[in-house]
């Protein structure tokens, strides 16, 4: 769930899809009918608080500005 940029209600994700592994992409709508925005925003792997004890692929992890 995102709040909506314009009138900060909450928007409900319509659709999602992931552009690479480690980034998906949101389609989100709000929830105000008198608003109803329709906006995307992007979710990315930034952290890793602790690995698998036996990992079996490596995960590489990006920093903002970098693109994959
Ligand atoms: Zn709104």
């Amino acid at each position: 769930m995102f709040h909506c940029p314009y009138c900060k209600q909450p928007a409900h994700t319509r659709t999602s899809r992931y552009v690479s592994e480690n980034l998906k992409q949101r389609y989100h709508q709000c929830t105000s009918l008198e608003c109803s925005a329709t906006f995307r925003t992007s979710e990315t792997l930034d952290g890793v608080i602790r690995q698998p004890a036996m990992p079996e692929n490596a995960v590489a992890l990006l920093t903002a500005g970098e693109t994959p």
